[in-house]
């Protein structure tokens, strides 16, 4: 029964999560959840790891967590979840979907009230009813109200660095189960949306029913809506309604480009396809009834006049008209990333020592890499103080003189503190080739005092690099409140990098301030964050996020070679 690494992941998610709710050490808790970040970070199907036998050499899967693993593999199910499960009310479980409501809260209003539903909540915060609760109050009443607001605002979007690999899994199912031509997910997806309302997936194959019937036997499948010989409808156990569709050759290319949309994008076409006497649709695009191009996305576009547009400019916002003066961007690429410059190891609390995560920089063919651990102000990530900032610079000098092909750049991820003032003495800073600055703390100031916290730090001739410049958590944590605006006219006059941290729930700076930025000709760092190896492929994220705003690599200081940036870090 084959079983998704993501699935893999969400098993261990839930009970961390009934652990904690249950009050459970802290120690297994967190266990759980290193688990399912390990599994869910793998750059290989996990089943394959499992079947070489090779579970227990992948670090952080301990001998408890690798029998857990075979069970799922095995038998698709785990006993110790469902044991978990019939101890505590689904409704209980429900709340904690509201992102103000944390497991102890969940269990105290269950207890005390006896609230097993998010409406029930609802009303009883409406009514004041919870702020009699030890530890709660009218702000805890009004902050859940917001939640529930924000996750129906939500709706059931999944985040994209959960719909992708969940996709690709889908698409590497097909082809293994069915004669499958090509292959290609469209929509939002494709767009590298930040989130994903449904995935549709595009199939040229000789059999349709083959296709089908491997479709809806896949262990993803909750439920069929509707299985047909072109389209098959699924709802997905992951929430999502998931489309796959069989076109013919002669229109996968009209196909491609109608189902990526947007709409928006696809209505303009539409308008210049009849300004031209030409009809677009699905199936191509027709003079009359003559078909005159169809089977590839270039040839439609060229068709109208137009050259490719790529997906992730699709939002009609101004591509249509850059593309019909020959002014589309060149958008950045992978290829084109020189080295990643947010990294955690042990210093902090990454995975990894600083050579392994050096080794894993020169084989994702990477130039240098730039070390950013945490600074002591935070303490639950095991910050380092001045000392420890000195002696892992020393270290790292050390591994540059011993590993060859590539340089390992010495820099922190100092917090910025409620009063825009820096963790780490700024004498210590100097020292280091370069400082990433973030706010870690106090997210919730007012707008003004936000701007100005951190804008004083980008004051700092110390500082290059703004770290997540917004501090939004897709789907969990709305940006803090802070004038974009001033915060790019402020990098700009203080030269200081704008970070697009690719962490897929964080990709920010969004692509929207991305482009906003770019027009002020701001400059980039496009960073994973990464706390162990596998993280550093989560830099396609970051990507594109720029891709979606525009950038070239023109714009992204980590395109370039490594003197030229240390040269840029120094200018400040
Ligand atoms: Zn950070
Ligand atoms: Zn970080």
């Amino acid at each position: 029964m084959p079983i998704s690494n993501a699935q893999i992941a969400k098993v261990f998610y839930r009970i961390a999560e009934l652990l904690d709710i249950k009050g459970e050490n802290p120690f297994k808790v967190r266990a759980y959840e290193k688990a399912a970040l390990v599994v869910e970070s793998l750059s290989e199907p996990i089943e394959k790891i499992y079947q070489e036998g090779r579970l227990m050499q992948v670090p952080g899967i301990g001998k408890s967590i690798a029998d857990k693993i075979g069970e799922l593999i095995e038998t698709g199910k785990l006993s110790y979840l469902e044991e978990l499960e019939s101890s505590i009310p689904a409704g209980v479980v429900e709340l904690l979907k509201i992102p103000e409501v944390g497991p102890k809260t969940a269990w105290l209003v269950y207890k005390e009230l006896g609230i097993k539903s998010i409406e029930e909540l609802e009303e009883a915060a409406k009514e004041g009813k919870l702020r009699v609760l030890p530890g709660l109050g009218p702000k805890t009443e009004e902050n859940i109200l917001k939640g529930i607001e924000r996750l129906r605002r939500f709706g059931e979007r999944v985040p994209l660095g959960i719909a992708l690999p969940f996709a690709r899994q889908v698409v590497e199912w097909l082809k293994e189960r069915a004669p499958i031509d090509k292959i290609e997910p469209a929509g939002s997806l494709r767009r590298r949306r930040e989130t994903i309302g449904d995935i549709d997936i595009l199939v040229t194959s000789t059999n349709h029913l083959e296709v089908m019937d491997a479709f809806v036997s896949l262990p993803i499948v909750r439920e069929v809506l509707a299985q047909g010989e072109t389209k098959t409808s699924v709802i997905t156990d992951m929430g999502i309604q998931m489309d796959v569709r069989v076109v013919e050759p002669d229109c996968f290319g009209a196909a491609l480009q109608y189902f990526t949309g947007s709409k928006e994008h696809n209505i303009h076409l539409r308008k210049i396809a009849q300004d031209m006497g030409l009809k677009i649709s699905e199936y191509g695009v027709f003079r009359g009834d003559e078909r005159i191009a169809g089977r590839t996305e270039e040839e439609v576009y060229n068709t109208l006049g137009l050259p490719y547009i790529p997906p992730e400019l699709r939002e009609d916002r101004g591509e249509i008209e850059a593309a019909k003066e020959g002014k589309l961007p060149h958008l950045v690429e992978f290829k084109d990333i020189r080295g990643d410059l947010h990294i955690h190891t042990k210093h902090s609390d990454g995975h990894f020592t600083i050579r392994e995560m050096a080794l894993a920089g020169k084989r994702m063919g990477y130039e240098y890499i730039g070390i950013a651990d945490h600074t002591k102000g935070l303490g639950v990530a095991a910050g380092m103080n001045e000392e420890e900032i000195l002696r892992e610079k020393e270290e790292i000098e050390r591994l540059n003189e011993e590993i060859e092909g590539i340089t390992i750049l010495a820099g922190v991820e100092v917090n910025i503190k409620m009063d825009g003032t820096l963790d780490i003495d700024e004498e210590v800073l100097d020292q280091l080739d370069f400082v990433i600055a973030s706010v870690h703390s106090a997210f919730k100031q007012p707008k003004d005092v936000m701007t100005e916290r951190i804008c004083r730090a980008m004051e700092r001739e110390v500082v290059d690099i703004l770290g997540h410049p917004t501090g939004r958590l897709i789907g969990k944590r709305d940006a803090y409140e802070v004038d974009g605006e001033k915060l790019i006219d402020e990098a700009l006059r203080t030269k200081t990098i704008l970070e697009i941290n690719a962490f897929p729930d964080r990709m920010d700076l969004p692509d929207i301030l991305c482009r906003a930025a770019k027009v002020k000709r701001a400059k980039f760092a496009i960073n994973t964050d990464a706390h162990s190896i596998d993280q550093l492929n989560l830099i396609e994220y970051g990507v594109a996020t720029a891709r979606r705003g525009w950038l070239e690599k023109e714009d992204i200081v980590n395109c370039l070679p490594v003197e030229e940036l240390l040269k840029l870090f120094k200018k400040k």
